[in-house]
């Protein structure tokens, strides 16, 4: 698709006309197509009068608003990459951002003005800082509406151009800045189009950070694109997101598991109409085939279907469509999108194929694989190799039919004497105890030199009683000896990622300097 991103995304916004395109979950504030059209556009204008160039990266730095995706396509249509930062990212954590992608401008919210403000300074090189909604001393896109310059024509090449630049999660290590194109982006979105359609009527809720890959795609991107409506709101709430499903009658949701786990087992569900719910879509994170079971049980909808991908393939390659949830088979992440290869290859032996059935890891080749990593070149080959092969780091397997399964992150797999165990698998487990509401595993070293797991656990309510006995006889009648948790650790919370993975390094610092 050789389209600059605004173009893929907005070509039928003016068809569009009075469709809402974005909705404030919060207050009900509503964006039409028409408007979208017409105010990122003059958003463009004004940021080429401040200085904007092709090429200039400007730093997007917002929790979910209904004008982000404005800020977002204005910014392209004047020639920048956008990289998006976490809101919730510490001066010192933005500095270092902007200073690796050498960014230029910021574009803000006036709550996070003052933190915005201080990164900036930390970082240097920074022209202007902009802000979403009132002035505050700053220039605001309210301001730039008005603007009479005319449209920036700014000469895009599709193919070459960077139109993404988001950080990867940093789950496993630092977050790296991942070059995406135009072309990628927009491939990716006609390439899993098939599979996820929404359009005019349908009604998405944007709860997953626009700032993330996957929230940019499913949540901004595909729907805008197709004329649906987008429900925004900033911050996951379980009481406010369960509100707004009932008042806003959402028909899809695109989630990650921590969400599924909520609406499988949170009491609160039961007191909502969830009716207008048509599916449930999960991505970024291993899900269990049980949970999803019961999540879909509960709400009276279809399996909850999944995708899979990562920031550096813009971001899909495996996806079930719609029209096959029902006969998809339980726990798969998906089938390949078109356009798309995949290998998967032994964890011993990288160089040999496996078939149905054999687990290894999963590597990609196809339209929508990062340009690379900014200012990373040997990261990049470590990733991407010479046949252009991107070695996803996640263990997987295809069955017969080609539905694949990811299992976990190589790196995370605990090897314990020479067998290896998946965290996943025994975080899903524990999940089906009824006096667990949350948990995690890692891989610790015993006193004898074996790695083990451990397993972290959140009690339910129901069940303060809950002992590590308990949990780990639940774990031990259910699996081959060598899998078995052998130490549990009871916490209040899992720490995970906005992306809504759980975040095992910060399991791993706290195993190690025990409170
Ligand atoms: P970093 O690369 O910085 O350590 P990250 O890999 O978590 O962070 P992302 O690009 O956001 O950054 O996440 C991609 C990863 O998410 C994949 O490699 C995979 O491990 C996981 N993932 C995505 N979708 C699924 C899914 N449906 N099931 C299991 N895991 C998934
Ligand atoms: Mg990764």
């Amino acid at each position: 698709v050789d389209l600059p991103i605004h173009e893929a995304v907005l070509s039928r916004a003016a068809e569009f006309g009075s469709t809402p395109a974005l909705i404030d979950g919060t207050d009900g504030t509503t964006l039409t197509y028409e408007q979208l059209d017409r105010f990122h556009r003059r958003v463009a204008a004004g940021l080429a009068e401040a200085g904007v160039r092709k090429g200039d990266v400007l730093a997007l730095h917002s929790p979910n608003t209904i004008a982000f995706p404005t800020a977002f396509y204005a910014a392209t249509r004047a020639g920048a990459s956008v990289t998006t930062v976490h809101p919730l990212a510490t001066p010192e954590e933005f500095a270092k951002q902007l200073r690796d992608c050498a960014a230029r401008w910021i574009v803000t919210v006036s709550p996070l003005l003052d933190s915005a403000r201080r990164a900036a300074e930390l970082a240097g090189g920074v022209r202007e800082i902009f802000v979403c909604d009132s002035a505050s001393g700053h220039r605001s896109l309210i301001d730039m509406l008005a603007c009479t310059a005319p449209e920036p024509v700014v000469d895009i090449d599709p193919a070459e151009d960077v139109a993404a630049l988001p950080y990867s999660s940093g789950t496993t290590g630092i977050p790296k800045g991942v070059m995406l194109t135009h072309r990628q982006i927009a491939t990716n979105l006609a390439q899993l189009q098939p599979a996820i359609t929404a359009g005019p009527g349908d009604r998405v809720l944007a709860v997953l950070p626009f700032f993330h890959i996957y929230g940019l795609t499913a949540l901004m991107n595909a729907p805008l694109r197709h004329g649906a409506t987008v429900v925004v709101l900033p911050r996951f709430d379980l009481e406010q997101f369960l509100a707004a499903i009932q008042n806003h009658r959402i028909t899809a949701l695109y989630v990650a598991p921590p969400i599924v786990l909520a609406l499988a087992k949170h009491p609160l569900v039961a007191e909502y109409d969830l009716s207008s719910l048509k599916y449930v879509i999960s991505a970024a994170a291993p899900l269990d085939a049980h949970l999803a079971a019961a999540c879909a049980r509960r709400l009276g909808l279809p399996p909850v279907g999944q995708a899979y991908g990562m920031t550096e393939l813009s971001p899909g390659t495996h996806v079930v469509p719609l029209d096959l949830m029902e006969e998809a088979p339980p726990g798969t992440v998906g089938k390949l999108i078109a356009g798309t290869e995949m290998r998967i290859v032994s964890l011993d032996d990288p160089g040999k194929d496996l078939g149905p059935g054999e687990s290894g890891e999963i590597l990609i080749r196809g339209p929508q694989v990062m340009k690379g990593y900014l200012g990373r070149p040997d990261a990049t080959a470590a990733m991407i190799d010479e046949d252009g092969w991107l070695h996803t780091g996640d263990v997987g397997h295809v069955d017969d039919d080609g539905w694949l399964f990811v299992v976990d992150r190589v790196k995370d797999l605990i090897k314990y004497k020479g067998f290896q165990v998946a965290p996943a698998e025994l975080e899903a487990l524990l999940l089906t105890h009824p006096g667990v509401a949350d948990a995690a595993v890692i891989g610790v070293y015993n006193e004898d030199g074996n790695e083990v797991p451990h397993a972290f656990v959140v009690r339910h309510p129901s069940a303060p009683e809950l002992t590590e006995t308990e949990v780990m006889l639940h774990v031990a009648e259910r699996v081959a000896p060598y899998k078995r948790v052998r130490h549990v650790t009871f916490i209040a919370g899992v720490p995970r990622a906005a992306s809504g993975k759980i975040l095992r390094r910060e399991l791993r610092a706290a195993h190690k300097e025990p409170s």
